[in-house]
Parts: structure tokens; sequence; C-alpha cells
């Protein structure tokens, strides 16, 4: 009941607000750029956050704004996910099925359960409450305009800060480490590729290569004609793939640890506005750094890698802007992604 009067306040409190996604995302939907754009399937409305899991789940990954839809009864979600999952992945996922009463998909024979949100194997489904939910989160097309944190936004970031801290999310690894075939380090390792991506060596799992290679030629050729992503390739010192890591503060693993996810640092970038963690240890309030002051890459260059699968840490609230990771799903839940990515 608790849980239930807080869903229903913060509902209303996105309302008072009218947060700025909602303004980015009807405006978007009729933009030129989406034009001849084949719209997913998938609606946004629906998502977890009508669920009855508790906060610290979902806070890990937040995007910038919560969506409230609870309307959609948690099977409507579960066949949005799985769908959004088989969809994404369709050389590693067969197609997603209602089996033993939820929604399911398999990978190489074994099936994994909406289980909630958990994504759990079979012989796990009795203890989802053992689990944090998957983060299957809000994420914008377009960065919303800047605005300040009003108190009571600025009192649940600090509060979000704080259960992350005492309580770090565990999320059941088994169906991503199923998904990459990469249950430890050593199998890891094993999918690793060494590539050169804008001039700098980097290594990640091997099925993201053709991805990544269509998003540097995309980059590329736009900077012919456009001189700030010159700079911006021109100012790059390192990127970092694969690491065998969990996420910090958490019980989660990285993206990283699949080889999956991709940071990109510029030189002299400056360590303090560039994910929130190290920007709360010179200022607690990390929160109340505009997009401005935060690292940035051109946009055309988060429209790339969002083309092909990766979703850009930049729009997180928790951000983390250096940061790409292949996340097909989400972007087709959110009604971003193209149908066919190549
Ligand atoms: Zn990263």
């Amino acid at each position: 009941m608790k849980k239930r009067l807080f869903f229903i306040a913060l509902l209303l409190a996105i309302l008072v607000t009218e947060h700025a996604f909602c303004r980015g995302k009807s405006q978007n939907k009729d933009s030129p750029r989406n034009a001849g754009r084949e719209r997913a399937e998938y609606s946004l409305a629906g998502r977890e956050q009508g669920s009855s899991e508790p906060e610290s789940e979902k806070i890990e990954n937040e995007a910038l704004m919560p969506a409230a839809a609870l309307e959609k009864t948690e099977m409507d979600r579960a066949e949005q996910v799985m769908k959004a999952l088989a969809k994404a992945y369709p050389d590693r996922l067969g197609p997603a099925e209602i089996r033993n009463g939820d929604w399911a998909v398999p990978i190489r024979g074994d099936w994994y359960y909406y289980a909630d949100g958990k994504l759990l194997p079979e012989e796990l489904r009795e203890k989802a409450r053992d689990y944090d939910g998957q983060p299957f989160y809000n994420y914008p097309a377009e960065l919303p305009a800047w605005k300040a944190p009003e108190p009571e936004e600025e009192e649940r970031f600090r509060g979000m800060a704080e259960r992350r801290r005492r309580n770090p999310s565990r999320r059941s690894q088994h169906f991503f480490d199923a998904l990459w075939r990469a249950h430890n380090k050593e199998e890891a390792w094993e999918r690793i590729k060494s590539i050169r991506f804008l001039g700098h060596t980097v290594m990640v799992h091997y099925a993201i290569l053709e991805e990544l290679a269509l998003v540097e030629e995309r980059i590329l050729s736009e900077s012919k004609t456009n001189s700030r992503i010159r700079a911006w390739i021109a100012s790059l010192s390192t990127l970092d793939g694969w690491n065998w890591r969990g996420i910090a503060d958490t019980q989660s693993r990285s993206f990283h640890a699949y080889g999956a996810a991709l940071d990109i640092l510029p030189k002299n970038y400056g360590r303090s506005n560039t994910y929130w963690l190290w920007t709360a240890q010179s200022t607690p309030e990390w929160w109340t750094v505009p997009y401005e002051k935060r690292l940035h890459p051109p946009d055309e260059v988060v429209k790339a890698f969002e083309a092909y699968g990766f979703i850009w840490g930049g729009k997180w609230l928790f951000y983390d802007t250096m940061h790409f990771e292949f996340r097909p799903e989400i972007l087709i839940l959110n009604e971003i992604l193209l149908t066919d990515m190549r």
C-alpha cells in the first residue's frame, strides 16, 4: 500500500511539473528526422514504473524522467519487453511466447522468463523476489531543455542516491550472461576482439563489430561537412571497452564486462562533469550540473550510435556521458530505433 501511494505521488509530481520530456517526445514524433522511419511496434506505455518494484531496483540507470503508465497490466509489459528483446537480438534469441503463464524467450534452447522484470531461467522463477529488476527504462529521443531541478525533485534525487548507497541493486545476470555467452571472465575474454574505432584501439564483443563499423562509417561521413564532429574526433584520447567489472556501488554486472559498452574520453576532459559519481566527489548535488557543463559529444555522434542500437549514458539521470552501451531493446521500447538497424 505504501508503494502504491508512492507511485501515485510520483505520478502527480510528474503531471504537475509537466516534464520537458513529454514536450520533447511529442515534437520528435513530428520531426523531419523521423520521417520515413518505420515506427517500432512497441509502446513506451506500461513500463515498470507502475509496477510494484521497490524504488531501489530502478534507480541505477533511471533515465531523466520516469514514465507514468499505470494502466497497462504486467502481462502487457512482459509481452512488450520480451518481444523487444527478441527483435533486438534476432540472431541470438528465438521468438517470444507465453510459456507456463509468463512471457519467455529462448536462448539456444534455454528459456528465460520475464519474471516481473527480473529475466530469470526456469529454475529461478520461484526466487524472483531475491532479485532486482532489469532496467528497461525511459530513454528520451532528445535531451529535454535544461531546467534546474525543483526542491522536491532535488529531495527525490538525494533520496535515490542515498538508497542506492544503502541498498545496492542486485540483478540476476543469467539472461545477459547467456545472451553474450559470457558467464565468467575467461568465457567473456574468448568473445573479445580488438578493433580500431575512430583511430583508437578498443576491445569489444564480436557480436557488435558490424554495428560499431556502421556507427564509425556514419560519424566519418558526417564529419566531412561538420567541423564540430571533426574537432571531437581529433580531441579523443582513449576508448575503453571490455573490462570485467560490476557497476560502481552495485552488485550488478556492467555491460563493460561483456564488451558491449564503450567509454569515449577526450583529452583534457576534466573528471568532474562526466560521470555522476565523480561529480559527487566535488559537488554532492551532482544533479545541479546543467547539461552544457557536462562532457557532451556532438548530438550527431549520439544519434549515430543510437541508429545502430547503442544508448548514451548522458541521457541517464545518473549520468555517465562518456558511456555508450549496446541496448537495442531500450531504443525499441522507447520507439527510437529503426526497425532494421542495417
Ligand atoms: Zn562506461
